[in-house]
């Protein structure tokens, strides 16, 4: 399963660093009278990326430049927007050049759905990878071990015995 947004996945410092850099800067523009500007820079690609960058422009170049599956976590209707890193500098040196002190979104107005985009990466580069879905965990399979807890709670006597049953001691 991939969780997004929460404060102590492997991505989190990153995340949640983002956050709180946006708050330092309000405390510091209120409190101390600092000239602040706050950018959220959205999925920005271009040449000198990381081969190691994770995510989804770099992955799925680099998986159709070596034909290897096309890794789509999830169904792939998820939609994200991509900018191209000149323009992302621009946005900045016009952002700081202004007087807003609120967060200002940098990124592209298009949308492209995942599953849509791995496919136009393919047809680019010219390559014989799959396109493969990889699964999170079903909410069926969560829901079935829950049910299993519940039912276990109900046949608990009084409130100190709940809570001791664990689907992962089942047998
Ligand atoms: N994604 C994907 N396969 C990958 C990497 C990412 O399907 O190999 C998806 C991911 O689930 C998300 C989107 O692409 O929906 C953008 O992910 P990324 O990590 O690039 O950036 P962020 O989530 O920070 O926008």
């Amino acid at each position: 399963m991939r969780l997004e947004c929460h404060p102590t996945g492997p991505r989190s410092c990153y995340d949640e660093s983002k956050r709180l850099g946006e708050t330092l800067c309000m405390a510091y523009r209120d409190r101390e009278n600092v000239d602040v500007r706050i950018a959220r820079i959205f999925n920005t690609f271009g040449p000198r990326m990381s081969v190691q960058d994770g995510r989804v422009v770099s992955n799925f170049i680099l998986q159709a430049l070596g034909d290897a599956p096309i890794t789509i976590y999830g169904k792939g209707n998820n939609t994200r927007s991509f900018q191209y890193v000149s323009d992302l500098v621009d946005g900045l040196l016009r952002l700081m050049n202004s007087s807003y002190t609120m967060p200002v979104n940098l990124g592209n107005p298009d949308e492209y759905e995942i599953g849509e985009f791995a496919q136009l990466i393919k047809k680019m580069t010219g390559s014989k990878s799959e396109i493969k879905l990889v699964d999170g965990v079903k909410v069926s399979e969560g829901l079935q071990k829950t049910i299993k807890y519940f039912s276990a709670e109900l046949k608990q006597r009084d409130f100190s015995t709940r809570n001791l049953y664990s689907p992962w001691n089942e047998k």
